[in-house]
């Protein structure tokens, strides 16, 4: 296998418990424009030719299909789903953190189905072990998946999510929902939490986006996911085995470990994932468990 580019300059982390958000701490919309404006200048604001299309025009589209909704669309979704998340967890103030993520992630991307898109990593200021993906390239990592795993693992996480982002299952997802009439339900239900959120973020995209991230997506497209995701995993010249190592520590998770609800209640059991990503694989996944690494939040405490 070709040597991995080596990304070890920062490190990453992120994760949202959304259903547990204060109100709100940080200005989302801000701290997205300001992080973008740090690790990708030119990012920050939308590009004239990608004027975001008015909210209820693209809640509109994604109740019709998924195919009427174009790129720059998409992107305008990511974004704003990216500042409902980003609106539960800020993010960590480690710029060097952020930078390395952005690179190991961007590097990762390149060699993805679409390349081309305007990917953004960053890393959430939460204990929690998760990770999250958005429309348009909008990946997020908490802080408590970077304090635990190596580079081969996390590479293996970031190529699970940039599968959900290139196979489209958010936007897929949130098309069933918006077409269920679990919208009406949503925002009759849901308190009244407009009002902290800047930008153009609509009501409906912020219960959907709720809704979204915490009840998590099909079965089938995570195991697409893990799939898929290792495959490019190993294109980017990470070792493959990095995403199966996850699971196996998710695996011997604690249950009621409270780091972990929100992932284990989102995604199918670690065991089932591993016995399909055994059958893809066609080998036994049980010898990758426990071989010496160092985390990366570790790493980055030693620069
Ligand atoms: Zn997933």
């Amino acid at each position: 296998m070709k040597q991995p580019a080596r990304f070890l300059l920062a490190g990453v982390a992120c994760a949202a418990s959304l259903l547990m958000l204060p109100a709100h701490a940080q200005d989302p919309g801000r701290a997205l424009g300001g992080i973008l404006r740090q690790i990708a200048p030119g990012l920050a604001t939308p590009q004239p030719a990608q004027r975001a299309p008015a909210t209820n025009d693209l809640i509109e589209m994604l109740s019709q299909s998924v195919d009427s909704i174009d790129e720059p669309r998409e992107i305008e979704i990511g974004r704003q789903l990216a500042s409902v998340l980003l609106g539960s967890k800020p993010l960590v103030r480690d710029p060097a953190l952020q930078r390395y993520v952005n690179r190991l992630g961007r590097w990762i991307s390149l060699q993805s189905a679409r390349p081309h898109l305007p990917w953004t990593f960053g890393v959430l200021d939460d204990p929690g072990f998760n990770a999250f993906a958005a429309p348009g390239g909008y990946i997020f990592v908490t802080k408590g998946v970077v304090d635990l795993v190596d580079e081969a693992e996390l590479a293996g996480i970031i190529a699970h999510e940039i599968t959900h982002v290139t196979e489209k299952h958010h936007l897929k997802a949130l098309s069933a929902k918006a077409r269920s009439g679990v919208l009406t339900q949503l925002l009759a239900s849901q308190v009244r939490t407009n009002n902290v959120v800047t930008g153009a973020i609509s009501q409906q995209m912020l219960a959907l986006g709720r809704d979204l991230y915490s009840s998590g997506l099909d079965q089938g497209d995570e195991f697409e996911s893990d799939r898929l995701g290792v495959h490019l995993a190993a294109r980017a010249g990470f070792d493959p085995y990095g995403l199966p190592a996850v699971l196996q520590q998710l695996r011997t998770a604690a249950p009621d470990n409270p780091l972990f609800t929100l992932t284990l209640s989102t995604h199918p059991p670690a065991q089932t994932r591993l016995e399909r990503l055994e059958l893809a694989m066609g080998s036994r996944l049980d010898a990758y468990s426990g071989k010496p690494s160092v985390a990366i939040g570790r790493r980055m405490q030693q620069r």
